[in-house]
């Protein structure tokens, strides 16, 4: 049985075919975004799944996952921890290089943004294949900290991507699953 919130998301989230290439179906979420009303639920959905659970900080995967991340990060009283795409942040970084489907990607930390030990949530928007979660797992535990969950709106469960991050942590939320 699907909730309220779960039925709402699923008529709003649209489905753009073909897009950024062709066989893709994209989820776009702006038009949540667009209702505030919708985006305070899935705020509360996310912020009440993860508030008995430890979380030391969010890290918010660009772009995104910056979107709900930082606000789920302010929710639960924590830093938020951008995720970025090579080049992207000023300071001192640690970077990590991954293979995509075609050629490979590099995204980058800042150095003194996590703890050590910290207990760091990964958010994204959507988790597909897992292959952008599991590098940015990997490059938490890089800058020494410790992966404690995956969080995202939305799991193409049928591409099986949390068989992916299972490695990391075990504790996978997503509030609405295709
Ligand atoms: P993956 O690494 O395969 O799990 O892909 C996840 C990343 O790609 C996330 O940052 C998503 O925002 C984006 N993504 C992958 N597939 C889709 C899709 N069908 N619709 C929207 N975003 C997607």
């Amino acid at each position: 049985m699907m909730n309220d919130l779960e039925q709402r998301l699923i008529q709003t989230i649209r489905d753009v075919p073909d897009f950024p290439k062709p066989g893709i179906l994209f989820k776009d979420i702006t038009p949540v975004l667009s209702d505030a009303a919708l985006s305070a639920q899935v705020l509360d959905a996310l912020a009440e799944y993860w508030s008995k659970k430890g979380i030391g900080a969010v890290a918010g995967i660009e772009s995104r996952g910056f979107l709900f991340g930082s606000q789920l990060a302010i929710r639960l009283g924590v830093p938020f921890i951008p995720i970025r795409k090579k080049g992207k942040l000023p300071y001192k970084t640690i970077g990590h290089a991954y293979d995509l489907e075609y050629g490979s990607a590099e995204i980058e930390i800042h150095v003194d943004a996590v703890l050590p030990g910290q207990k760091v949530l990964i958010h994204d928007d959507l988790l597909a294949t897992g292959g952008t979660a599991g590098a940015t797992a990997q490059l938490i535990q890089k800058a020494g900290g410790t992966v404690s969950g995956f969080s995202f709106l939305i799991e193409l469960s049928f591409l099986k991507g949390a068989e992916e991050l299972k490695s990391y942590s075990m504790d996978i939320h997503s509030i609405l699953k295709y």
